[in-house]
């Protein structure tokens, strides 16, 4: 081994430091050893090569939770492509690759060490049903569906709640089925959602500490039975029946959106768009909405919440434009959620 030349008392120290790098292996990738320089990681309890150092600590935006195609086991990750529409991908078959992370929820997603590339078999709603509780939703909160609706602009957010029963992963995942006691209404339709995920406990917040309890943005469609919705006054249980509530593919997270007037949300039933429209367009804003739903209530960490749904639903148009059996309904959110993509299915 050569020494390199001294001209500090500290030089024997550093070169025996070289030494030992040179029989190092990179504790992530465990490979060449002795041809790279290395970083400590972990708060120095493992050494990894700089290739890896730099793909551990690289930060990241969104997360998806998926079934790799290797194992049976659930996990998070990061898309190993950033400009990838995962959602859209997966519907079509193609290859979804995600650098899994470490943690047991979307909460402790812990970190890409030790983690490695997978094939995402299908995409999971982000949540499972047992983290979420009720899923909240906004009633009537874009001013271009309250005009299409005739409405007045309301002066209080209108909450309802949809069971948890109804949350689905994308497709193909899940399809999404129009029970057989409904069919003959012909009255499926669709809701095109922005949905925030609340990230820690949260109650009696005001609407400037809100945003600190947001973890996320996901895209979600709030799939209704319009029928049996106006047979009565609540809209639980018409917007309730299993697999109503589809919900992914990406979340992004709070820190990575900047302009949240920008976030741009867009339905499109099979391939054509019926409904567009940014936040800037909503009555009662993010902050707004978390801030009046904690009020006296804790909204613990999974709480979802549908902000609302723009001017477009099916039932307004003339003629309506109900969801039929195969259609494909595709819910588009920007800043790489991605497409959450639905495949309506009659019950036989
Ligand atoms: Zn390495």
């Amino acid at each position: 081994m050569q020494r390199r030349k001294a001209d500090k008392p500290s030089s024997d120290a550093s070169a025996a430091k070289a030494a030992r790098r040179e029989e190092v292996q990179c504790a992530h990738c465990e490979e060449k050893p002795g041809t790279l320089t290395y970083k400590s990681y972990l708060d120095g309890k493992v050494e990894v090569c700089n290739e890896c150092h730099d793909f551990l600590t690289k930060p990241y935006s969104r997360v998806v939770r998926f079934d790799p195609a290797s194992t049976t086991q659930v996990c998070y990750g990061v898309p190993a492509d950033p400009d990838q529409d995962i959602g859209l991908a997966i519907a079509r078959g193609e290859t979804v690759l995600i650098d899994t992370l470490s943690g047991p929820s979307l909460f402790e997603l812990g970190d890409r060490f030790g983690g490695h590339r997978e094939s995402a078999d299908v995409i999971l709603s982000p949540l499972d049903e047992d983290e979420i509780g009720a899923i909240r939703c906004i009633g009537l909160n874009y001013k271009n569906h309250a005009e299409e609706c005739n409405l007045p602009i309301p002066t209080v957010p209108t909450l309802f709640l949809k069971g948890e029963n109804a949350l689905a992963s994308p497709y193909p995942a899940e399809t999404t089925v129009v029970p057989k006691a409904f069919v003959k209404d012909d009255a499926a339709d669709y809701e095109s959602e922005i949905a925030i995920i609340i990230g820690k406990h949260c109650k009696d917040v005001s609407e400037e500490e809100a945003m600190d309890y947001v973890f996320g943005i996901t895209a979600a469609n709030d799939i209704s039975s319009r029928k049996a919705q106006f047979a009565q006054s609540q809209w639980c249980f018409s917007k309730s029946f299993d697999g109503a509530c589809p919900v992914g593919p990406c979340v992004v997270l709070r820190s990575a959106i900047d302009d949240w007037a920008k976030v741009k949300v867009t339905g499109t039933h099979n391939g054509k768009v019926v409904q567009e429209s940014t936040l800037d367009d909503l009555i009662f804003s993010i902050p707004k909405i978390v801030s009046v739903l904690s009020q006296g209530t804790t909204l613990r960490p999974g709480t979802l919440i549908l902000t609302g749904t723009p001017a477009g639903v099916g039932w307004m148009q003339e003629p309506k434009n109900t969801l039929q059996d195969g259609d494909e309904f595709h819910v588009s959110v920007s800043h790489g959620v991605g497409t959450l993509v639905s495949k309506i299915e009659f019950e036989k």
